[in-house]
């Protein structure tokens, strides 16, 4: 075999960085476009995306971007096994692969009906009418079955979709890892509910100002390893974290000032999101081995630091004083322990995004099951509320009361985001098991956290998870930070300690 000229690595990853530059043109005008543009600018706005995804997408499925793949596949380094050059090589393959497999008319069909039928899940979810967004979700399913089809799987159409989120991963091996944690964590919630009364709450429904509330979020996000000086916190309807270049790595949040506290789990979750961006290693910025392992272990990163660090005794025992004194009323007559056990009240609830720790999961299974039927045609569209609610009775033992709290609540497969669900849970269960590897690790992290020391656990994540960009397949990185392959036992370990513990179960 012939091998490619000593720059054929040099040169795909330039054309790599040119796209991503482009790229991040649009997520530099979506920030601004949620945070500051005024609403006579999204005309103008919409046709400058549309003109620079047109750019992105023509370079992402050139035949110049096809052959500098093919050239660099016979270099040396693209030989080596799980190298730097492969890890490029197979990512950059796989998205080449499936753009060119689908077929113009139906990305621009799927884009039209996604952007129809945002519009009307949004009605349908306001007039609590499953109705209304019916024939839109049909053709949505429809045309995601097509796209799977286009680009291709071995088992089940769902692999083709879920591979653009979570590489690696199949419908077969996610329902393999998911299947005992189901039956545990089912039993888990339903010894909590029986088990009465549960921990007081309702001083988390006390108000605080915007503005201390600000101040006591910047002051944690800061400790535990979000670097302002390469990012910012701006005001936004939805949350989000947005990176649009390699030192520029930006969180949204929105205070309720009503409930002192939720605004800074929304904080801490977005800074661990950014401080996973600004970990990645800045010198492979646009390429692959700079980019986040996957969704599932970005959100890893997220919940690590918002439930396993932000929701233990040992942080609050750290940030109590510091809560006293930005929110001096409401945190009036409250004990670190009851504040410690009022951040995870469990109470099975009919939304997901309202869902404490221990039911989460559960909120992911009834999607990822469904979402399996509808791909596979086990499933029709119109069935869905029924199904929807048959399966929340046997997880919870509750009724949706109407669509909105049921079947309608989610935005994601309005966006033809199917596929999208499992990352959380997959992030819940990657973060479990890196957090108990830290904790093997560095000693007593407990301790550590007590005292605002952040430093050695941000350092273990930057060195076994974040420098490796994505080097590694999502399991395949979990295993070597960890030693130990991906399963369920080191999640539930810590939801059956946290809350049998709290509960006295
Ligand atoms: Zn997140």
């Amino acid at each position: 075999m012939a091998h490619a000229s000593s720059d054929a690595l040099p040169a795909l990853r330039s054309y790599l960085r040119t796209t991503a530059e482009i790229a991040s043109c649009s997520s530099l005008l979506e920030w601004d476009l949620e945070t500051y543009m005024p609403a006579t600018g999204a005309e103008h706005r919409g046709r400058q995306l549309e003109l620079l995804a047109g750019f992105v997408h023509d370079r992402a499925t050139s035949g110049q971007l096809g052959e500098l793949i093919e050239e660099a596949a016979r270099t040396p380094e693209a030989q080596e096994e799980e190298s730097p050059a492969a890890a490029d090589l197979r990512e950059t393959r796989r998205e080449y692969d499936r753009q060119r497999k689908l077929p113009r008319r139906l990305v621009e069909e799927l884009a039209k009906l996604t952007a129809e039928g945002r519009m009307a899940w949004v009605a349908a979810k306001r007039a609590n009418d499953f109705g209304l967004f019916r024939p839109f979700l049909e053709r949505i399913v429809a045309l995601k079955r097509e796209e799977a089809a286009a680009v291709g799987y071995e088992d089940h159409p769902y692999d083709a979709l879920l591979g653009y989120y979570e590489p690696g991963e199949t419908a077969a091996g996610l329902s393999k890892l998911f299947a005992p944690l189901r039956d545990r964590l089912a039993d888990l919630v339903r010894r909590v509910v029986a088990r009465s009364p549960a921990p007081l709450d309702d001083f988390l429904a006390r108000g605080a100002p915007a503005a201390a509330q600000e101040a006591f979020s910047r002051k944690v996000a800061a400790e535990i390893g979000y670097d302002f000086a390469a990012g910012r916190l701006d005001l936004t309807a939805h949350p989000f974290c947005s990176t649009p270049g390699p030192s520029d790595s930006r969180l949204t949040t929105r205070w309720n000032e009503a409930a002192f506290l939720d605004g800074f789990y929304s904080v801490l979750h977005e800074a661990g999101h950014g401080i996973y961006e600004q970990g990645l290693p800045k010198e492979a910025w646009g390429t692959p081995c700079g980019q986040a392992a996957s969704y599932g272990v970005h959100e890893s990163q997220s919940r690590l630091w918002e439930n396993f660090v932000g929701r233990s005794l040992p942080f609050w025992r750290r940030y109590a004083p510091l809560a006293r004194e930005c929110f001096p009323s409401a945190m009036r007559g409250v004990s670190v322990e009851a504040l410690h056990a009022s951040v995870n009240v469990v109470q099975p609830s009919f939304i997901r995004i309202e869902a404490d720790e221990a039911t989460y999961n559960l909120h992911i299974f009834l999607r990822f099951e469904l979402e399996l039927a509808m791909l596979s045609g086990d499933l029709a569209a119109a069935d869905l509320p029924g199904a929807w609610n048959e399966a929340f009775r046997g997880m919870f033992d509750l009724t949706p009361p109407d669509d909105a709290r049921g079947c309608l609540q989610d935005i994601h497969w309005s966006m033809g985001s199917v596929g999208y669900f499992p990352t959380y849970t997959l992030g819940n269960l990657y973060a479990a098991q890196l957090y108990a590897a830290a904790r093997r690790e560095l000693g007593d992290l407990d301790t550590r956290v007590a005292r605002g020391e952040f430093a050695p656990l941000l350092q273990w994540l930057r060195e076994r998870v974040h420098r490796h960009g994505k080097r590694y397949l999502p399991r395949r990185l979990v295993e070597l930070a960890t030693g130990e392959a991906l399963d369920s036992s080191a999640l539930l370990r810590h939801l059956e300690g946290r809350f049998s513990e709290l509960y006295g179960i």
